[in-house]
């Protein structure tokens, strides 16, 4: 009989290659690397872009300010980080939170597409332009901006599987400023309504 690794293993050997990854030149300036962290056969995953300065000296996800936001909008869903995966579509600190390049993230991206296929989440939430416009491409959806495309389901297959992705504003821009707060306090809103109406979620 052959062994059978569970997602636990699987997830922490694709989180030990990144941690000592040289594949782009962001490691040369990294603290710690940021694989990503949460339930590992998660139904909901969030894609962030990239770590922060937070971010890259505890090597997790989210846990600067905008990860304050975020686990604000997790609870108005009444859910934690326990119950949903997060990562980012690039692992390694751009130097001065700089936009990553997409050279930076086609070198990366074979990571989160071995996460996904290890987790095969059913509800993806891409936050921001960057994690939005890489998950369309991969899902064959044309994306054109973030405005356009934030607070809609879409219903689509992506690497194979069958998935629905609801892309939103990346929550640090609700720190400067309110109106992108509102918005994505209603994208989560409906966030909560489509994942109660698929049976993702149970009050
Ligand atoms: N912003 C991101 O996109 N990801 C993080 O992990 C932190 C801040
Ligand atoms: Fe490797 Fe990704 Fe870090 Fe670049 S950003 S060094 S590809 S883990």
């Amino acid at each position: 009989m052959s062994y059978t690794y569970s997602n636990d293993e699987l997830l922490d050997g694709v989180a030990a290659e990144v941690v000592i990854c040289t594949k782009c030149d962001l490691w040369k300036k990294r603290n710690k690397a940021v694989p990503g962290i949460g339930k590992t056969n998660a139904a909901i995953l969030l894609i962030g872009e990239a770590p922060g300065q937070s971010e890259d000296n505890v090597g997790e996800p989210f846990v600067g300010s905008a990860g304050k936001f975020l686990d604000e909008l997790l609870a108005e869903i009444e859910l934690t980080r326990k119950d949903v995966f997060i990562t980012n579509i690039v692992k390694c600190r751009p130097p001065e939170n700089r936009d990553p390049q997409t050279n930076e993230i086609e070198t990366c991206t074979p990571y989160l597409n071995r996460q996904l296929g290890i987790i095969q989440p059913k509800f993806i939430i891409t936050l921001g332009k960057h994690s939005t416009s890489y998950i369309f491409s991969k899902a064959s959806l044309i994306f054109r901006s973030i405005s356009q495309a934030r607070g809609k389901v879409y219903e689509t297959s992506l690497l194979g599987m069958k998935i629905i992705v609801f892309p939103t504003f990346h929550p640090a821009a609700a720190l400067y400023s309110a109106q992108y707060k509102t918005q994505l306090l209603e994208d989560f809103k409906q966030i909560g309504n489509e994942l109660l109406k698929r049976g993702l979620i149970d009050r």
